[in-house]
């Protein structure tokens, strides 16, 4: 048995229960095989080891009253998986299906995607089993105001500074910041994702999602190819999924797919920019399902599906993907048909969304492969420059963020590639982007010593 087959074995005898933290590990550890030989010192220090142990674990208790005058209880996490290159960094959950090993497996996958941006963040995660959806705006703040009474003394600008994820959104960062800067008097950069009026960055909304569009498209340029006049499927309908959209329809391509956890819509004519608009509206404002899309547009609907199954069972061709809601959304049989439709390069947006069958099938058909630590990292890049930009009091321009988001996203794919090529990978952006990322976070860990 190799060292890494060792700590995979350990963790998932140790780790009871936690299946997407046992998947994130093995994927990382078994790309991290190239670099046991060339780093004896870290063999050595244990850091491989000790790198799959998250610093500390919070949990709490949250409860909060609804509009009905019942008493709930949700439960609340916060993982300080990593600090070694900087603050703990890394969004906030709040969806039914969170748990410890979920929240256990984000903070992981952050340790490595916050180094890839080469900006000085380390990694952790949080969350809730809370559900936004369905309940009222003031359910929703009370909600905010009672996980914030428990994290805040978790939490600093130069401790640890949460952002958003699934079900977290300007509403919900606006409440959160509020409450931490009245209990705690001090109005410091806290969060990120935070709104223009009181310290937000101008592009952070549109940053994962403009992002892992600037991923592909600087994949596709190793072919010669570009995104303009290429057919996409983009899955989910939330902020990943529609700034996604709205930078492949600038660069001149087409997107025919949209969903939500309760169907899937097809629009053969692409989506535009006024039924993106319409989705903005929708899905930010109104809150509504996508199945309303099909009802306006008069275009089909598949109630229960994902994207991934409606190409599948319709035989849908598309050139690029771009998984864009949660883990583990594109499975064996469907990443095969993705491939047999005509797919060639897959762009994560969402966190892990295909399996480590999935992703196999991409390897063995050439499929250029943009892992989710690559390809979404330029959203919390982002946050990174909020955070420069709240430390220096001052804020910079739409087109200055853009290009900086941009650089950095050029940045990544080339460190991805440059390490695949060191480590005798070539091309490979799955273990280059966890070499990259982990090369620096061990080489500080190392200079520590035993902590
Ligand atoms: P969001 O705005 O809350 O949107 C989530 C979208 O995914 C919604 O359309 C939601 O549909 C859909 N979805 C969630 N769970 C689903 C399920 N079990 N089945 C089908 N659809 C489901 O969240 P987001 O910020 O766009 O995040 C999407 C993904 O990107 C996540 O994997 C997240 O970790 C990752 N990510 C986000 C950022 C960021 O900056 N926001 C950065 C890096 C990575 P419903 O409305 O029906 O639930």
């Amino acid at each position: 048995m190799s060292l890494m087959q060792e700590i995979i074995a350990k963790v998932q005898e140790k780790d009871v229960g936690q299946p997407e933290f046992h998947q994130a590990v093995k994927e990382v550890l078994t790309s991290l095989e190239p670099t046991v030989d060339k780093h004896p010192e870290f063999v050595k220090a244990k850091i491989y080891e000790r790198i799959v142990v998250p610093d500390r674990v919070i949990m709490f208790r949250v409860p909060w009253v609804d509009d009905a005058g019942e008493v709930q209880v949700n439960r609340g996490y916060r993982v300080q998986f990593n600090n070694a290159i900087g603050p703990y960094k890394g969004g906030l959950r709040f969806h039914s299906s969170v748990n410890l090993g979920i929240i256990k497996f984000l903070g992981f996958e952050q340790v490595f995607k916050n180094s890839l941006t080469t900006l000085p963040m380390g990694g952790g995660k949080g969350g809730s089993d809370f559900d936004p959806k369905g309940k009222s705006d003031n359910e929703v703040m009370r909600f905010c105001q009672a996980f914030m009474r428990e994290l805040y003394r978790h939490i600093g600008p130069d401790t640890d500074v949460p952002a958003g994820d699934i079900g977290v959104g300007a509403r919900e960062i606006g409440y959160l910041y509020g409450y931490y800067k009245k209990i705690v008097n001090d109005h410091t950069c806290v969060l990120t994702g935070k709104g223009l009026e009181f310290g937000g960055s101008l592009i952070r909304p549109e940053a994962t999602g403009y992002g892992a569009v600037y991923f592909a498209a600087e994949m596709l340029a190793t072919r010669g190819l570009e995104i303009a006049g290429k057919v996409a499927a983009v899955s989910a309908s939330g902020n990943v999924a529609q700034y996604t959209i709205e930078k492949i329809i600038q660069m001149g391509g087409k997107v025919i797919t949209l969903s939500d956890s309760n169907g899937t819509i097809v629009d053969e004519t692409g989506i535009g920019r006024e039924k993106l608009d319409f989705v903005l509206e929708l899905k930010n404002v109104r809150r509504g399902r996508i199945r309303e899309y099909a009802e306006k547009y008069q275009v089909p609907y598949y109630p229960g599906k994902s994207v991934w199954d409606v190409i599948r069972e319709q035989g849908l061709k598309v050139d690029l993907a771009f998984p864009s809601a949660h883990e583990n959304e594109i499975n064996k049989i469907n990443a095969q048909a993705l491939v047999n439709n005509g797919c060639f390069c897959v762009s994560e947006g969402a966190n892990m969304p295909s399996t480590l069958e999935a992703i196999q099938i991409y390897q063995d058909n050439e499929v250029l492969y943009g892992p989710a630590k690559a390809a979404n990292a330029g959203g919390v890049a982002t946050s990174g420059l909020e955070m420069s930009q709240n430390s220096m009091r001052m804020s910079w321009t739409r087109e200055e963020v853009d290009e900086k988001l941009h650089q950095i996203m050029k940045r990544i794919h080339r460190a991805c590639l440059e390490a695949a090529d060191t480590y005798g990978r070539r091309g490979d952006y799955l273990t280059g982007a966890n070499i990259a990322g982990f090369i620096k976070v061990a080489n500080a860990m190392l200079a520590y010593g035993i902590l």
